[in-house]
C-alpha cells in the first residue's frame, strides 16, 4: 500500500528508535512515531514518507502500553527536552542499557558474548525528576509579544513559555519570574534571533545541591543591562522555601552578566562582567570542594555523579603509587577524587576558565599531587610525547625507551588514563598518543555510546582489552545515558 503526507494509520509499537520515537509497521512499511511507547497500540498521523520508511506522530493512543505512565510536565510532547517522559522510569532504564549494548555490538564490533560478560546493569537514579543543578532558559516573545521564558520546542527555537520544568532545581520558577518582571518593569527587551535586536538572549541557573548557593548569569547581546541594580535587589531578596543538602539555605551568591553580541547558535560568549557576589559557586561532591565559573562544565546530575566518579575510581584501581592522566578534566573533579588515591595526577582541559576553576580546587582542598594543563587533549599529549621523545625531559626521568615489560611507570607510561570528552568523543591523535603511552588501565566516561563504541574499537586493535562497561544514568526522562567503561593492556588485538 502506498502511504502519504497526512494519512492516519493504526501502528503497534515495537521497538524504540535512537531519539526515543517509537517503531512500529503498518502493512510492512516501518514508522517512526514521535511520542509512541514501545509496546502501545495508536493512531498516528504520517508526517514524512520516504520509499522505505516514514515518520508520524500519535494522534490517538488506541491501547496504552503497560510501560507507559502520566507524565509529569503537561509539556512534554513539544519540549525538546523530555523525549521518553511518558516511559515508565524502570522502562527507560531498559532501553538505555539496550542503547549502550547495540552501540557496543554495532559500531564497537564486540561480540554479544563479550558485552554479557563485561557489562553490569545500568545505575538507575532514586529520584528521576528536578535532578538538574543547571539550565538555560532562553528569553523571547509570544505569538502576542508578551515576554516568555522556558524551553526550544524540539528541533526549533521556537520558545515554549514554562519557567516550571520537571527536571530542574525547584527554586528556578522564582528565579526567571522575578528576572521576568525586572525586564517588563524596567523596559528591558528580549533578543530577536532573526532581527539580530534585543538584549537578553538566555538566562543561566545553576545551583549547588549541597552548599545551596545559586548562580545568576543573564547572556546578553551588549555589555550592559539596564537598571542592574533593580534585578540585583530584586534577585537577593527572593526567599527560598527549601535548603541546600548542606542544611544551609538556598541563596544567590553569584550574579553576572555575559557578553554575546555574536548572530549565533552557541548560547555564552566568552567575556563575563560580574554584576554581584563571586564570579562563582562553590559546591561539594565526594567530599571535594569545588568552584565552578559561568562558563566552565560542571555534571548536571550530582547525585547520580558521586556514582560515577566512584566507579571511575573503582576502575581505576589505585592504590596510592599510580600515575593517572585525566584528560577533558573540567575543573578536575575527577583528577582531584583520584589524586587522593594516587601519586600524581596530570590534568588536560581545553577551556580556560575550567583550568583556572581546576587549579583553585587544588588549592582549597589542599591537594598538591596534582597539575593542569590547558589545551585541546590531541594537542597537549601528542606535543608531551613528543618533546618527551626527543629528550628534551630526560632530566625529569621523562625519557622514552622504557616500553618493556615490567618497565617503571612515569608520566609518559601512565598506569592509567582517564578520558571524559564531550558528545563527539576522542580525537583520532589523541587515542593514537594514548596508545603510544600505553597505560596498564584506561578509563572512559562517555556521554555517548555510539562515539564510545567507535573509539573503543580502535583501543581494541592498539592492544587493550574490554573489561568492564556501566551506564550510570544522569539524565531521566530523556534518551541520553552516561556511560563508564574500563580496557585493560593486553598486547594483542581482540575483541
Ligand atoms: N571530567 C569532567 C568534565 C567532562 S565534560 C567532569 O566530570 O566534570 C568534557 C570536558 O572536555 C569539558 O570541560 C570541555 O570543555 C572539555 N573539552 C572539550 N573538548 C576538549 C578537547 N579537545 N581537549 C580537552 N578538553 C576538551
Amino acid at each position: 500500500m502506498e502511504y502519504k503526507k497526512n494519512d492516519i494509520v493504526t501502528v503497534t509499537i515495537e521497538d524504540i528508535g535512537n531519539d526515543g520515537e517509537g517503531i512500529g509497521k503498518s502493512d510492512g512499511y516501518t514508522l517512526f512515531v514521535k511520542d509512541a511507547v514501545i509496546g502501545d497500540v495508536v493512531e498516528a498521523r504520517i508526517t514524512k514518507c520516504k520509499k522505505n520508511y516514514g515518520y508520524a506522530r500519535v494522534e490517538k493512543v488506541v491501547t496504552p502500553s503497560s510501560f507507559r505512565v502520566e507524565p509529569k510536565c503537561s509539556f512534554h510532547r513539544q519540549c525538546g527536552g523530555c523525549q521518553i517522559q511518558a516511559m515508565s522510569y524502570a522502562r527507560q532504564l531498559v532501553y538505555k542499557q539496550d542503547k549502550i549494548r547495540n552501540n557496543l555490538l554495532r559500531i564497537g564490533g564486540f561480540t554479544a558474548e563479550k558485552i554479557d560478560e563485561v557489562m553490569e546493569p545500568i545505575v538507575g537514579m532514586e529520584e528521576p525528576w528536578h535532578y538538574r543543578n543547571k539550565a538555560q532558559f532562553p528569553v523571547g516573545y509570544d505569538r502576542e509579544g508578551n515576554l516568555i521564558t522556558g524551553f526550544y520546542a524540539g528541533r526549533t527555537h521556537d520558545i515554549i513559555a514554562n519557567t516550571d520544568c520537571a527536571l530542574g532545581a525547584p527554586e528556578n520558577k522564582q528565579i526567571l519570574e522575578t528576572v521576568l518582571s525586572y525586564m517588563r518593569e524596567n523596559h528591558v527587551t528580549a533578543y530577536r534571533e532573526n532581527t539580530g535586536e534585543g538584549l537578553v538572549r538566555h538566562i543561566l541557573i545553576r545551583s549547588g545541591f549541597w552548599s545551596g548557593e545559586i548562580m545568576v548569569c543573564l547572556v546578553v547581546n551588549g555589555t550592559k543591562l539596564p537598571a542592574s541594580e533593580k534585578l540585583i535587589e530584586s534577585l537577593l531578596a527572593i526567599a527560598f522555601a527549601d535548603k541546600g543538602e548542606s542544611g544551609q539555605e538556598k541563596r544567590i551568591t553569584s550574579i553576572s552578566l555575559n557578553v554575546n553580541t555574536e548572530n549565533t547558535n552557541v548560547i555564552m560568549g566568552q567575556d563575563i562582567r560580574l554584576l554581584w557576589g563571586k564570579g562563582y559557586i562553590q559546591d561539594t561532591l565526594c567530599g571535594l570542594t569545588f568552584s565552578i565559573s559561568p562558563l566552565s562544565f560542571y555534571q548536571v546530575n550530582p547525585k547520580q555523579t558521586e556514582k560515577l566518579y566512584g566507579l571511575a575510581l573503582e576502575y581505576a584501581d589505585l592504590n596510592g603509587k599510580e600515575i593517572v592522566w585525566d584528560l577533558y578534566c573540567g575543573i578536575g573533579t575527577i583528577s582531584l577524587c583520584m589524586a587522593k588515591k594516587a601519586r600524581q595526577v596530570y590534568g588536560v582541559e581545553v577551556v580556560t576558565q575550567a583550568i583556572e576553576d581546576a587549579r583553585e580546587n587544588a588549592r582549597v582542598n589542599q591537594i598538591e599531587n596534582v597539575e593542569f594543563y590547558e589545551g585541546n587533549a590531541e594537542e597537549v599529549l601528542p606535543a608531551f610525547y613528543e618533546k618527551a621523545g626527543q629528550g628534551e625531559l630526560a632530566e625529569e626521568g621523562l625519557a622514552l625507551g622504557k616500553q618493556t615489560e615490567g618497565r617503571s611507570r612515569d608520566k609518559l607510561h601512565p598506569d592509567v588514563i582517564v578520558v571524559d570528552p564531550p558528545r563527539k568523543g576522542c580525537d583520532e591523535k589523541c587515542l593514537e598518543t594514548m596508545l603510544k603511552m600505553r597505560p596498564e588501565r584506561i578509563v572512559y566516561v562517555s556521554c555517548d555510546s555510539a562515539t564510545l563504541a567507535r573509539d573503543l574499537k580502535v583501543l581494541c586493535e592498539g592492544g587493550y582489552e574490554l573489561r568492564k562497561v556501566r551506564g550510570v544514568d544522569q539524565f531521566g526522562g530523556t534518551v541520553h545515558v552516561e556511560v563508564i567503561i574500563m580496557m585493560q593492556y593486553c598486547g594483542k588485538e581482540k575483541n
